[in-house]
């Protein structure tokens, strides 16, 4: 069975909070209610939402510094915030969106239009999964028909470390700790060790066989995807600009026909 996505609702009026978790229930979502600050770092602490419905006024600290404070950790930089609220000022709205809310919505509010904008928010931070061809030196992942390959030959590469390959690849270049490929390419890092990350680095670099190489360990930090000094075609001056190209959507889901 699919895991449902799980919303962190953080609303101190219980009778609000109720309402909004029935409403997730039935349309799919799995929703934890927590009604204050301390509460909602707990839960996010021990596992990563896919999304946070956060109430600007709340007991204690508010919901616009603990947004501040999630977005200021690596970790929990990404999850997706939406900030309720009663104000409807334009001001309070920016200092929100300031805070690193990526949408706010201002009470009252129809069910309808916190779907939408729930659904709309996941839409934009979730990164494209599918239909997607990321082209990285003479590498090539094509994520709609899971192919991985190194200068036009194909490669087998298992679905964690093609998973792994797919986040390298996007954010090449790019140091990555083991706890943030755990957070982006596992979902949540909290139930698995950072061993199993070498693990895995280890089989997709020899999945990978030369392009292995293209998968450098970064002392004391983590991992780097690089194509410099591993493309004899692309110098340094070409960074970034030429070393990480999206190629874009080659096949879409209901273009069976071809
Ligand atoms: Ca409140």
């Amino acid at each position: 069975m699919r895991k449902l996505p799980r919303v962190l609702v953080v609303e101190d009026e219980t009778a609000i909070a109720e309402l909004i978790a029935v409403n997730l229930r039935h349309n799919g979502f799995a929703p934890t209610l927590v009604f204050d600050a301390q509460a909602a770092r707990r839960e996010v602490d021990a596992e990563l939402p896919e999304l946070i419905l956060l109430d600007w006024m709340l007991p204690g600290e508010s919901g616009v510094s603990l947004a501040r404070s999630w977005r200021q950790h690596e970790r929990t930089r990404h999850i997706p915030i939406l900030m309720l609220t009663a104000r409807s000022d334009e001001s309070d709205k920016v200092q929100g969106l300031d805070a690193g809310a990526d949408d706010y919505i201002t009470k009252p509010f129809s069910t309808k239009e916190l779907l939408a904008r729930i659904r709309a928010v996941l839409r934009r931070r979730t990164p494209a999964t599918v239909d997607d061809v990321v082209k990285v030196g003479d590498l090539m992942l094509d994520s709609a028909t899971y192919r991985v390959s190194h200068s036009d030959r194909e490669l087998k590469v298992g679905p964690t470390e093609f998973k792994l390959l797919h986040f390298l690849m996007k954010n090449a270049e790019r140091v990555h700790t083991r706890g943030t490929l755990l957070d982006r390419v596992w979902g949540d890092h909290v139930f698995i060790e950072e061993r199993t990350v070498d693990v895995h680095i280890k089989r997709l670099r020899e999945a990978l066989g030369d392009a292995g190489r293209m998968i450098e360990t970064v002392r004391g930090a983590g991992y780097r995807l690089s194509v410099i000094g591993h493309s004899p075609q692309l110098a340094r001056a070409d960074y970034p600009a030429a070393a990480v190209l999206h190629v874009g959507t080659l096949i879409s889901p209901d273009n069976s026909a071809s």
